[in-house]
C-alpha cells in the first residue's frame, strides 16, 4: 500500500485510486492518412520503462476527477501529482 495525492483532494491510500495507463498520450491529427501500423502503434503500444513514467489515474473511491503522476516503476514511488492538461514537469530522479 501506498499513498496518492489527488491534486483535488489531497493525500489519499492507494485503494481509492486507480491506474490507467501511461499519460500524454496525443490523439493523431488526422487519422485518416495515418498506415494501419501508425494506426495500431497509437492504439496499442505504450512505453513501459523501468524507472520515471508519467501516468493517467483516476480518483474513482472519491472526487472520481482524472490527474496525473510522476511514479518511479521500479520502486513504486511517486514524485507529484498535476492537473491534467499541464505540461509534463521536470522531475530529477538522480
Ligand atoms: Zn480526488
Amino acid at each position: 500500500m501506498f499513498i496518492i495525492e489527488c491534486p483535488w483532494c489531497g493525500k489519499r491510500d492507494q485503494s481509492e485510486f486507480s491506474a490507467h495507463g501511461e499519460a500524454h498520450i496525443q490523439r493523431p491529427q488526422d487519422p485518416s492518412v495515418l498506415t494501419d501500423e501508425q494506426w495500431g502503434d497509437y492504439v496499442f503500444f505504450r512505453d513501459n520503462p523501468k524507472g520515471l513514467h508519467f501516468e493517467r489515474w483516476n480518483h474513482s473511491h472519491g472526487c472520481r476527477r482524472w490527474f496525473n503522476i510522476a511514479r518511479n516503476t521500479a520502486s513504486s514511488e511517486i514524485y507529484l501529482s498535476y492537473k491534467p492538461g499541464e505540461k509534463r514537469p521536470q522531475v530529477d530522479i538522480t
